[in-house]
This record gives structure tokens, C-alpha cells and sequence, in this order.
């Protein structure tokens, strides 16, 4: 099986880049975020403390993440029950990086992730994906892009969608959830060794697509 691991901050496009991707060379795409964001929304739901580990720890058993594809778009299921919506609202994206620094759990989702690339070729997309799940992955790509590019493309999708956000709520948000995932004392975010960097700041979006989709068939010989 060929395993694609691309890593990186928020908002470096690596969901919708990785997505369409996958698309082009016909492998499954993994979005590993919405597992985290899923398990959050597993946390709230029983109003447990996001930092209460021990908790966290006595409800791992119940967590039934299945990602579905449905009309080639991935779903996300949470114990039976569609939850694509909620994972992206903005109470899931500051808990889940939260809820995401407690090792019992990333131990639990890395196990679900590694037993789906050891059936697929995947793209997997994630913060540590190429450094803890997939360390012998076909490629490792480190996909980034300034927080200033981040928040402006994070914030024309929100308003896109209605969200009542400002820009600098949402500069303040990635930047928040940067610290975090840079400073989380279990699979901080840092770029594997062997992984290739790509700064897609001044690319667009089909330039940055290519580019993945070329460095793969270059490195895997496809
Ligand atoms: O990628 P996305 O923004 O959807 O991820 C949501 C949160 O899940 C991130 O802020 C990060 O803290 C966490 N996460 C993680 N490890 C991954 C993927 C996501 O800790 N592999």
C-alpha cells in the first residue's frame, strides 16, 4: 500500500489540498483532524472537563469514530450519528486541540488511523502523522503557510458559510491553536525529518494540488 503523510498547521489548506489529491490519484483520503474533532465532540456531549484525562481515559472504550464516504464526500460518524456538521463549529475547534493532547486518546485514533493505511493507499493529513502514525510512510509532505494567509483563507470560507466571525478572531484562533499544537508535550507539531516542505503562502489552490500530486508520483515512481 502507498502511504502519503502530509502534516501541518490549521488553515495551510491541507484537508482540501490533500482531498483533491487523493482524488486525482485515486487513493482515499483520511482527514485525521476530523477524528479529533469528532472525539471532542464525544467529550462535550458528556460535559466532561477537556482536560480531565482521567475521564477522558474512562470513555475511550464507547469511542466509535467511522469516517464514510457518501457521494465521494467523507462523512463523519460518531457512534452511529452524522456529526460532519457540528465537528466544524467553533466550541469543536477550541476543544479539540484540547482534548487532542491527551495521550490515551491520540494512542486510541492512531491505531484506527494506522489500520486504515495498512489496507489503502491514503493520504493521510494531520500534525503528526508523518513523525508518530505513519513513520515509514512512501512520502512525508509538511504543508504550511503564514497564520496571516491562513486566517484570510479561514476566514473567506466562514463568512462563505454565514459564520458570524472577523478576521481577527480568527487570526487570534489559529494563533492560539498553533501554540498549542506546537507546545503539546505528546506529538507537538513539527515537520518529520525526512518530509518535504511546501509553503503554499503565494500559491494557489490548483498549484498547490499539483504540486503534492507531482512530489508523490516523483517519490513512488507512479
Ligand atoms: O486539522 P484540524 O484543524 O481539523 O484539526 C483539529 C485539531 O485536532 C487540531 O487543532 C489539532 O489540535 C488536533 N489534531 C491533532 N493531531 C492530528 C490532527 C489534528 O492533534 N493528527
Amino acid at each position: 500500500m502507498i502511504n502519503v503523510a502530509i502534516d501541518g498547521p490549521s488553515g495551510a489548506g491541507k484537508s482540501s489540498i490533500s482531498r483533491e489529491a487523493a482524488r486525482r490519484l485515486g487513493f482515499i483520503y483520511v482527514d485525521t483532524g476530523a477524528m479529533y474533532r469528532a472525539a471532542a465532540v464525544f467529550v462535550m456531549q458528556r460535559r466532561i472537563d477537556p482536560d480531565d484525562a482521567e475521564r477522558i481515559g474512562s470513555i475511550l472504550p464507547m469511542l466509535d469514530i467511522e469516517l464514510r464516504y457518501e457521494n465521494g464526500e467523507q462523512k463523519v460518524y460518531l457512534c452511529g450519528e452524522n456529526v460532519s456538521r457540528v465537528i466544524r463549529t467553533r466550541e469543536v475547534t477550541r476543544c479539540a486541540p484540547i482534548v487532542s493532547a491527551h495521550p490515551k486518546l491520540r494512542q486510541c485514533l492512531s491505531d484506527m488511523q494506522q489500520e486504515m493505511a495498512q489496507k489503502n493507499n491514503i493520504i493521510m493529513d494531520g500534525r503528526d502523522i508523518g513523525t508518530v502514525v505513519l513513520p515509514n510512510a512512501d512520502v512525508k509532505i509538511f504543508l504550511t503557510a503564514s497564520p496571516e494567509v491562513r486566517a484570510q483563507r479561514r476566514y473567506k470560507e466562514m463568512c462563505e458559510k454565514g459564520m458570524d466571525v472577523t478576521y481577527e478572531e480568527v487570526l487570534s484562533d489559529i494563533r492560539e491553536r498553533d501554540y498549542y499544537d506546537e507546545n503539546k508535550p505528546i506529538s507537538p507539531l513539527r515537520p518529520a525529518k525526512d518530509s518535504i516542505l511546501i509553503d503554499t503562502s503565494e500559491l494557489d489552490f490548483e498549484h498547490s494540488v499539483q504540486l503534492v500530486v507531482d512530489t508523490v508520483k516523483g517519490h513512488v515512481g507512479l
